[in-house]
């Protein structure tokens, strides 16, 4: 009897420390689950998480599987009873072109009957137009840069459909990244130019003896609309013969595939029963750069770009507090959404689909809050943006022991913008940049797993006192940070959609008072044409925006509908 009690009682206390210690791990962030998430997803076998392969759809199907585990509720609200249909349930599929591929019809010849061979010679390029047209000449057109800013302009004359421009690559500034062509010499600037020059054609020099080692050989599309006209590479070789042809025909087909892309969401609800119809959103982008090319900083590509810190460290952090708030009794008022954002680096691609197709009521989300890169910690030094986007945030933030650098803009380079453009309050957490960022060797091995779990603490915190509140945050307009050198001069107050790539530039809102508005201009519009010069996508906008004057009158078109108007828009000066 003694010994049975004593064990009995052995037994409780062994259960109840069991008990204790199971809670407190519940509620604070966990440095060795942390290193296990960053581990796996910055392994090879996820092959660099590039949106629309099977490593990104790996990684997707991992973060899913860790949501269910946590408790949470798919965001499609269905309970599955097989394993890969729960899985299945917390998947939101975005379009997403994935597979470039040259397609049969592809020619570039000249009158003499000198055929180029399209691979070889030539190569269209993944954000080509496929169009056929017979050319009567060749403008030679330097650089290709129309840039008002810097009073400099590749194409002086006046020229038609029927003629195609040969550029060289670059910029006169050589190869200099701070020189002051860097923006302007963009190849999607340089597409817009030769369209607003047009030309019905641009055909870029390769940079390389065999035009198989350039990199515009690759055939790649980073999912930003395509240009308005055939744009494709050609040899130094074909350029010198193609310099006084005076006839020449050329067809661009290039397929574009799309395959299935994923954000993964899961949902918390609420234990208030007004408050839970609002929600709090906490995100993580999960994607990275697969074995290179855009976006990769690595002198070559074909490594895997590991992407521990970006940004694996957001994710893991993601699914920890998923695991921490799963835990948590009783359950906080108002709900929250967890969502691992697909499409990140192509453009905040996977982001801007959900605010465009949101899972619970957008007007109900009274937060969002992001975290990308937050896993190089030095010095306990973190970073924030968004502090000026609601007014309680400089309050909330006021308790840390962190030596916080604080910024205003809701806009930046992650997916709080998308949010911010929906007018949400927004934060973003971000340890810095380092000398891995976007290079294979940005491994888990280098995450600073412990301050992470601290950065957590204060992400957890801050959720809980947004939910605390009575009433939902204040939002306001942040201060943007003054438009870097090269910015533009002339402001409309449109609020563009940046992922949204059919033709034409979509509207997401337009400024009270601006320009845009005086014009008439409302969100969900679409900008075709200004001045004259057709807007096939940003670049375009973005391209037309910087040949503007303030103080003069435009004429618009948009498609508004089924609508087509035609609008006039007086631009103003930027301050
Ligand atoms: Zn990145």
């Amino acid at each position: 009897m003694k010994k049975r009690f004593t064990t009995l009682v052995a037994a409780l206390i062994v259960t109840t420390t069991f008990a204790v210690v199971a809670q407190q791990s519940d509620r604070e962030p966990s440095p060795s689950k942390l290193q296990q998430h960053v581990s796996y997803l910055a392994s090879d076998a996820m092959d660099g998480r590039r949106t629309g392969t099977a490593g990104a759809n790996d990684a997707a199907r991992y973060i899913a599987g860790e949501f269910s585990r946590a408790g949470l509720t798919p965001a499609n609200g269905k309970v599955e009873r097989k394993p890969r249909a729960i899985i299945a349930s917390y998947l939101q599929t975005f379009p997403y072109v994935g597979r470039v591929e040259l397609g049969r019809n592809n020619v570039l010849s000249m009158r003499s009957g000198e055929a180029f061979r399209a691979g070889a010679d030539w190569m269209p390029l993944g954000i080509s137009a496929n169009q056929t047209l017979d050319l009567t000449g060749v403008v030679n057109a330097g650089y290709g840069i129309t840039a008002n800013e810097l009073n400099h302009n590749d194409y002086k004359g006046t020229y038609s459909k029927n003629q195609v421009a040969i550029i060289q690559k670059g910029t006169p500034d050589g190869d200099n990244p701070h020189g002051r062509f860097t923006t302007a010499g963009q190849l999607r600037f340089k597409v817009a130019a030769a369209q607003g020059a047009g030309v019905g054609a641009l055909l870029i020099i390769s940079s390389e003896e065999d035009l198989k080692n350039d990199t515009l050989a690759r055939l790649s599309y980073d999912n930003a609309g395509l240009a308005g006209i055939p744009v494709a590479l050609i040899s130094k070789q074909a350029a010198e013969k193609l310099a006084n042809a005076t006839e020449l025909k050329l067809a661009t087909d290039v397929v574009r595939a799309e395959v299935p892309a994923y954000n993964v969401v899961g949902v918390l609800e609420g234990s208030d029963p007004v408050l839970k119809n609002e929600n709090i959103i906490i995100g993580a982008h999960y994607d990275h750069l697969g074995r290179g090319g855009e976006g990769s900083l690595a002198p070559r590509s074909g490594e895997v770009h590991h992407g521990a810190d970006d940004n694996a460290s957001g994710t893991a952090g993601l699914i920890e507090l998923a695991r921490i708030f799963g835990a948590q009794r009783p359950k906080l008022k108002r709900t929250l959404v967890f969502i691992a954002f697909g499409g990140e680096e192509e453009g905040l691609l996977g982001s801007n689909y959900y605010v465009n197709h949101p899972l619970v009521p957008l007007d109900k989300t009274i937060a969002m809050i992001n975290m990308d890169m937050i896993g190089r910690m030095k010095d306990n030094k973190l970073m924030i943006g968004g502090v000026g986007t609601a007014t309680e945030w400089r309050q909330l933030l006021a308790k840390t022991d962190f030596s916080l650098t604080l910024n205003e803009d809701g806009f930046g380079p992650s997916d709080h913008s998308s949010f911010y453009m929906k007018q949400i309050p927004v934060l973003f957490f971000f340890t810095g940049t380092h000398v891995d960022y976007h290079k294979p060797s940005d491994t888990f091995d280098k995450i600073n797993y412990n301050d992470e779990a601290r950065i957590l603490s204060l992400v957890a915190r801050i959720v809980r006192d947004v939910d605390a509140a009575d009433k939902r945050l204040t939002y306001t307009t942040a201060k943007s940070e003054p438009p870097r050198t090269g910015g533009f001069r002339v402001y409309l107050g449109t609020i563009p959609n940046y992922a949204d790539s059919s033709d034409g530039l979509l509207l997401d809102g337009i400024r009270d008072d601006s320009p845009a508005a005086k014009a008439g201009l409302k969100a969900g519009d679409r900008i075709v044409k200004i001045d004259n010069r057709d807007v096939k996508n940003v670049y375009d906008y973005t391209h037309a925006l910087g040949e503007m004057k303030a103080g003069q009158e435009y004429v618009i078109e948009v498609v508004r509908g089924t609508e087509r108007l035609t609008l006039k828009i007086t631009p103003a000066a930027r301050n």
